[in-house]
């Protein structure tokens, strides 16, 4: 029996839980995933359920993504570079902490677009946006990062870039709309578009979306925003953040019940 959950602050609105129990379905276990709607000060308590094997996996969403890392006693290589925990679970006596929205996101970019291995300019410099820039970084491509607070955009760069491979930029937020801004992909990190403000949009509406950009959104709900009408408009590629939510899910869902399957497989296996 899985005991598995979400934490943050508000949650009404989660997809989490309908996601997970289709996972649980599909690998023939039994389980539940439940919403736990927590202040920081309700995080140790969460925690020690992991610890003591009461709960087999929490995520974490907005605001305590980065509130949680002085609670736990590891973090991943990726989480590290980022900054932000999304999914917990125990190892031996240990909490570790994991961002699955990195490898999330790179999974749900169409084949045609990982292959171009191109310039990114990614909208926003929060959570999301760090994890975005480091997915893209990591496999060659050129980033750049604009944000309406110029220091944010900084500060991104300035604690991701030692753990990189490729030279982060910053852009002016002013200047997101200049006709010699020709990135192939361009990543929508900010929460313009999302229900229910959806008629607004991060792109300057006077001005057209990069010719030949693949357009994505990460808000899913809207499941097409604002910009991503103007992309179809446009005759551009475009995708919301529906398969991105789906993949960072899959992701801690199959570290949360790796043994499990395993040793689920190889008892079919002596069976037969
Ligand atoms: P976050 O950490 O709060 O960062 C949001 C960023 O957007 C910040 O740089 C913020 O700047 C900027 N921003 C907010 N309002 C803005 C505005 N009116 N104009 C310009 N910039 C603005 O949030 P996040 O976790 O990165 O999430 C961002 C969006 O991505 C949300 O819509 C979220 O639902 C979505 N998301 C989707 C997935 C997925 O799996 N599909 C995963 C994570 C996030 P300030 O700091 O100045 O406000």
């Amino acid at each position: 029996m899985f005991a598995l959950g979400l934490t943050g602050f508000p949650l009404a609105h989660s997809r989490s839980p309908e996601l997970h129990a289709e996972f649980l379905r599909a690998a023939g276990l039994t389980g539940e995933y439940r919403l736990y709607p927590a202040q920081a000060d309700e995080l140790p308590a969460l925690l020690a359920r992991l610890r003591t094997g009461q709960m087999h996996g929490l995520n974490i969403t907005i605001p305590h993504k980065q509130a949680v890392i002085p609670l736990l006693d590891e973090l991943t290589p990726t989480a590290r570079a980022i900054g932000a925990v999304n999914t917990i679970y125990r190892r031996e006596d240990k909490l570790v902490g994991e961002n699955t929205d990195a490898p999330g996101f790179w999974d749900s970019l169409p084949e045609s677009v990982r292959a171009r291995s191109g310039s990114a300019l990614i909208f926003g410099a929060g959570g999301s946006a760090r994890a975005v820039a480091y997915a893209l970084a990591l496999h060659g491509w050129q980033v750049r990062v604009s944000a309406r607070r110029a220091e944010q955009a900084q500060k991104l760069i300035a604690e991701m870039q030692p753990l990189l491979p490729i030279t982060l930029e910053t852009l002016d937020w002013e200047e997101r709309g200049a006709p010699w801004n020709l990135p192939d992909l361009l990543v929508n990190c900010t929460p313009l578009g999302m229900y229910p403000d959806s008629q607004e949009c991060p792109f300057p509406e006077d001005a057209p979306l990069p010719a030949s950009a693949h357009i994505y959104d990460l808000i899913y709900n809207p499941q097409e925003t604002r910009l991503l009408t103007r992309a179809k408009a446009q005759g551009l590629t475009y995708q919301n953040g529906w398969q991105m939510l789906v993949e960072q899910a899959r992701r801690a869902f199959n570290q949360w019940t790796a043994n499990d399957k395993q040793q689920r497989i190889s008892t079919t296996e002596n069976r037969t």
